[in-house]
């Protein structure tokens, strides 16, 4: 079997001309211009080119982008008291703090100072508990944008074996949440889980949010499975390349770290099993800045109390 490949970057790019059309609805009929602040601290490189993308894809869809950059050596204190700041801006409906954060600040600390009707990450544990209790609330843009691809290729997902290889707050447990909203049987495995691949072979979807190259082979995937690469990983890039390989990487204007991306998945090895897979890049990713897109139009709607105009 050769997989058919899932193109994320065609369904991210229809979500967004729908936010797009959102966004200027909702100029027209209320003067609303939805914002968002996205702040980031320190100078690591892959996030100020994942903060760069955000802030276009912000602008192309008609939305105010807000980009805070603060030093590496800022204090919690000072952080907190700029997201307070964000909380009580009218032009801004929502507020995303790039991660990774330095070692002296809490990371927990400062995604819950972040108003959770501004919490367009979903990361909030306000936006997390009304997740697992099955709430209208912000859900992470990652697992909101496997779900939109598994639901798109695969229409009605009841009754199906989900297998999550990964259990982080914002990416394993989050796709859990939402497939089990999808009446899924569902399977979270994790680095204790014993007979990793008895596991994996038995998800009719197999979504691998792991973070390691090619982790996943192509035996570990049930016949005729759907796959969702969530993993982003740079591979080194051999002497002499300065880079332009990765910036056919989602959707970089800005020069990139150097390296190519790789998912958690051998594709190649996986499309041998799979029906329908995600390459990487191509796949998530784009899925993941359009969902933000949403989330903020649903921020801005929330806020000002327009009916939210997306399915
Ligand atoms: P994370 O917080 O590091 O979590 C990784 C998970 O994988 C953990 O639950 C860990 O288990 C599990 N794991 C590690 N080694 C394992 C092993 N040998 N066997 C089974 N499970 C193992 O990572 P994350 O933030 O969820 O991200 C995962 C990947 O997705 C990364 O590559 C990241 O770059 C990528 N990502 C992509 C997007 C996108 O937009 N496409 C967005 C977010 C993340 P334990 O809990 O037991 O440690």
């Amino acid at each position: 079997m050769t997989a058919t490949i899932i193109d994320g970057k065609a369904r991210a790019a229809r979500l967004r001309q729908e936010v797009a059309a959102g966004v200027a609805a909702l100029k027209t009929a209320r003067g609303i211009t939805p914002g968002i602040a996205v702040i980031l601290v320190g100078d690591d490189p892959a996030s100020q080119v994942y903060v760069r993308n955000k802030n276009n894809a912000c602008k192309e869809a008609g939305i105010n982008s807000f980009e805070i950059v603060k030093p590496a050596t800022i204090t919690q204190a000072e952080l907190l008291s700029e997201i307070k700041r964000l909380n009580v801006d009218a032009r801004v409906h929502g507020i995303l703090v790039q991660l990774p954060l330095p070692a002296q600040i809490d990371p927990e600390a400062v995604i819950n100072a972040i108003d959770p009707a501004k919490d367009v990450d979903g990361f909030h544990v306000v936006n997390a508990g009304k997740l697992a209790i099955g709430k209208p609330g912000f859900v992470p843009c990652t697992p909101a944008g496997c779900l939109l691809l598994l639901k798109e290729q695969l229409g009605n997902l009841s009754g199906k074996h989900a297998v999550i290889v990964g259990r982080s707050n914002i990416v394993g447990k989050p796709m859990a949440q939402l497939l089990l909203m999808e009446s899924c049987t569902v399977t979270i495995c994790h680095s204790r889980t014993e007979f990793l691949v008895q596991e994996t072979r038995r998800g009719d979807i197999l979504v691998a949010a792991i973070g390691k190259p090619e982790f996943v082979k192509g035996h570990w995937i049930k016949p005729g499975a759907t796959v969702i690469d969530v993993g982003i990983n740079r591979r080194a890039a051999p002497a002499g390349d300065d880079g332009d390989s990765a910036r056919s990487n989602e959707s970089a204007k800005t020069k990139a770290p150097s390296g190519t991306l790789v998912g958690d998945v051998d594709t190649a090895a996986a499309s041998e099993f799979a029906k329908f897979i995600t390459p990487v890049p191509g796949g998530v990713g784009p899925m993941t800045i359009a969902c933000l897109l949403r989330n903020t139009l649903q921020a801005a709607c929330a806020i000002k109390g327009v009916a939210f105009p997306l399915a």
